[in-house]
């Protein structure tokens, strides 16, 4: 098998100061757009929802719902969308949590989530881990169970990992 890890890294792009001054961009466009690559994350991600023995996918917006789509769709599972708040037409939960500026808000659909469900959370980059953890926090509230959280790359200087620890009550963070 090829080195997965070297497809997907040749496959990232790297935006300097992007959408802000010091911010290094992360861009997945060019991997979405091979689809070997992206074929290759697919399965993986979907091989991660089986480990874990997920019976839902949720995608974080945006680039979360790319990535999770199709891992739902190949692991046979129901695909659910976080979203940021305003944007789901039906009775919501909702999240807060801090950003470097301000705040945000994350929401789910109520009934989309059920006490017997597992759900695995699958997003583009784990950076601060405030998305992330506002998302596991909406899981549980929801009743339902942590899968676990799995990530195409974590921007690991910046600590997501440990500040995800108690959200994760041992559910596994992979990262491609
Ligand atoms: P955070 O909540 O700080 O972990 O930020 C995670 C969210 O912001 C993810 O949904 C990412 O899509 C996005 N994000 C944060 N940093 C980057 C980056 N350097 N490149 C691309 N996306 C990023």
């Amino acid at each position: 098998m090829t080195d997965i890890r070297e497809l997907l890294l040749s496959r990232i792009r790297d935006v300097a100061d992007y959408p802000e001054p010091g911010v290094m961009f992360k861009d997945i466009t060019p991997l979405l757009a091979d689809p070997a690559a992206f074929t290759a994350l697919t399965d993986a991600l979907a091989g991660i929802a089986e480990r874990t023995g997920a019976t839902k996918v949720v995608g974080l917006e945006a680039r979360g719902f790319i990535l999770a789509a199709p891992v739902a769709v190949r692991a046979g599972l129901g695909f659910i969308p976080v979203r940021k708040a305003g944007k789901l037409p039906g009775a919501t939960l909702s999240q807060a949590y801090d950003l470097e500026y301000g705040s945000a808000e994350i929401e789910v659909h109520a009934e989309d989530l059920r006490g017997e469900d597992r759900v695995l959370v699958v997003d583009d980059v784990l950076a601060t881990g405030g998305t992330a953890e506002a998302s596991l926090q909406l899981i549980r509230r929801a009743g339902a169970e942590v899968a676990g959280l799995a990530v195409l790359m974590e921007l690991g200087f910046l600590g997501g990992r440990a500040r995800l620890e108690p959200a994760l009550t041992g559910a596994p963070l992979e990262a491609l």
